[in-house]
This record gives C-alpha cells, structure tokens and sequence, in this order.
C-alpha cells in the first residue's frame, strides 16, 4: 500500500514522550476492556523493530495487571499513555493512535475488539492477520 514506507511521529500530551514507527499497515483496533475503556485508546500495533523511542526515557512510567504480559506505560508528566506493549502482540508496539501527530482515527475504519471476554475472543483479533503472528508468545 502506499503508506506502508511513511515514518509516522508521534508524542504525549505535554510532548515529553516522543516516538516515530513505521507500520506495516493502518489498521485501528477499539477494545473494550478495562484499561482501554477507561483510556480511550486506539490501537495500532507495529512490530517493535519498526517502533523507536524519540525521547522520554525517563519519564516513561510501567504499569501492569492481571497476567502482567501487558506493560502499560505512560508519561509521569501528562499521564497519557501513547504506547504500550500489549498481551495479545508481545513481541510488538501498541501505538495509540490518537498520539500520532496529524492523524485522524475518524478518518480509518476502526474494529472492535471485545476484550472484556480477552480468552474467549483473542481468537477473532490474531486470526484477521492483523500483524506477525507470534503464536507462541501468546498466554
Ligand atoms: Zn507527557
């Protein structure tokens, strides 16, 4: 596709924590657990070798519940949470999508993800070919 070679920037709130990635492709995942209910996040999920820090090292904060596969981070500063290791892909980068500077999650067809029944539906998620399959590296 044509974007597949864009570097995509993005950053937190107070711009403490910046990034750029390259995606393989834009696909946008809405799930409706918990955590992401609570934050809002869009997921867009990139393999970790196409992710790179920019900045913020040190002020990036963990959190993890439940399974701990999942490492939440966020800005201590802003507390927003742009990126994050998640359960499902934990060989890859969850970018959340509303931290990309000049991107529009409205302008994307998003798909749900029902991760408030995670082991029942993570089937439907990584069965779409969403990215890499890392089977083995599921819980
Ligand atoms: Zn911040």
């Amino acid at each position: 596709m044509k974007f597949q070679d864009s570097t995509f920037k993005g950053q937190c709130h107070c711009g403490a924590l910046s990034f750029q990635f390259q995606p393989e492709k834009i696909e946008l995942i809405e799930c409706n657990c918990s955590i992401c209910t609570m934050k809002g996040f869009i997921h867009l999920i990139v393999a970790k070798e196409r992710f790179h820090l920019l900045s913020g090292t040190e002020q990036l904060q963990t959190y993890t519940f439940h399974t701990g596969v999942a490492i939440h981070k966020f800005c201590k500063i802003c507390g927003i949470h742009p990126f994050y290791t998640p359960r499902s892909h934990p060989d890859c980068i969850d970018v959340n999508a509303n931290c990309i500077d000049g991107f529009s999650v409205q302008d994307y067809e998003i798909r749900t993800f029902d991760g408030q029944n995670w082991e029942a539906k993570i089937e439907t998620l990584l069965g779409s070919g969403t990215v890499n399959r890392h089977d083995e590296g599921l819980t």
